[in-house]
């Protein structure tokens, strides 16, 4: 059995009070309740006052950490209202903390507005950083991590979800969207009719004690929650990106014209196999023996 180590905590290199008239944009666990920081509970436990999303969530959180602040709502009906008030107060030299009911403020969460209008008005603010689940779903889902886009909620309306799909359609990185478990299967089902066979991992309760990864291709993945009676929890859907060659069948002379221009264009063989192996999916290592192959009189 392993033992419980004990931390010794770091000196903070912050003065260990809060600078007057600071907006604090503290991120908060997505699950599990360990996972916030140092630097977070410090924050909230100095504040004048917190701006929360959900001030009986938030204030369950506090009396976790044997924590206790003045709360204020802040969520999506009335933050333009809120965010007035809270300026106001900034600007008086109060200390607020903003906090959502899960993970960053503003990311799919209240949040986003009073932070546009704190940083127009010349306020002071600053972000204690820590969980989302967009980000924690990606560098566990095994899929490229070198360049992605958030999605946000996938879109319920039709028109909304043709812009999301243009939009996102050949975007060549990995991509990130929060849905729900109800829509997952259709959802899913409805991108690989659009998209074809990707890859993809659905992430679910991240960081809580039924936390799921389920990789696979799209119909792999489809099928086996096909077989699941009831999908339950929080879902966040990583799906691989766009790939010219995989999704169109790039021909070998379109591939050969493609190589020969980025050539062309002055770049490296390594920026240029950089740049094929993006569009094409395939290994740049391979693309860069191609381009060293030409030199050779291959093709
Ligand atoms: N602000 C949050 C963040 O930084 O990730 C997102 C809030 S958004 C209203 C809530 C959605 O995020 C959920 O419906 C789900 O799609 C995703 N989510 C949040 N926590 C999650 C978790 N523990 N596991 C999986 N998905 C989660």
């Amino acid at each position: 059995m392993s033992e419980t180590q004990v931390f010794q905590l770091p000196k903070s290199k912050e003065p260990a009070a809060l600078l007057p008239g600071t907006l604090y944009i503290v991120a908060t666990p997505i699950g599990n309740l360990e996972d916030i920081t140092l630097r977070a509970l410090r924050i909230l436990g100095s504040v004048d006052l917190i701006a929360a999303e959900d001030t009986r969530r938030t204030g369950l959180l506090l009396q976790a950490y044997g924590l206790k602040k003045p709360l204020v709502s802040c969520f999506a009906h009335n933050e333009e209202k809120q965010s007035k008030r809270l300026l106001e107060l900034l600007q008086e030299g109060k200390t607020v903390a903003l906090v959502s009911d899960a993970g960053m403020p503003g990311i799919s969460d209240p949040g986003a507005r009073l932070i546009r209008q704190a940083a127009a008005a010349g306020i002071s603010l600053t972000v204690a950083p820590g969980p989302s689940a967009g980000l924690t779903a990606l560098v566990a889902s095994g899929l490229d991590t070198d360049a992605f886009a958030f999605g946000g909620f996938f879109p319920r309306e039709n028109k909304v979800r043709k812009a999301w799909l243009s939009d996102f359609g050949s975007f060549p990185g990995t991509l990130i969207f929060y849905e729900s478990p109800k829509r997952l299967l259709a959802t899913l089902s409805f991108l690989q009719a659009a998209w074809g066979d990707r890859h993809c991992c659905v992430a679910r309760e991240l960081t809580k004690r039924y936390e799921e990864f389920i990789r696979g291709s799209l119909p792999d993945v489809i099928g086996r929650l096909e077989q699941t009676a009831e999908v339950k929890g929080e879902i966040v859907v990583i799906l691989e990106g766009y790939h010219k060659v995989k999704e169109d069948g790039l021909a070998g002379k379109e591939l050969e014209s493609l190589g020969r221009s980025l050539l062309a264009q002055g770049l490296s063989k390594k920026e240029a196999s950089r740049r094929l192996a993006c569009e094409t999916g395939l290994a740049a290592k391979d693309m860069y023996a191609l381009l060293v192959s030409w030199d050779q009189g291959a093709v």
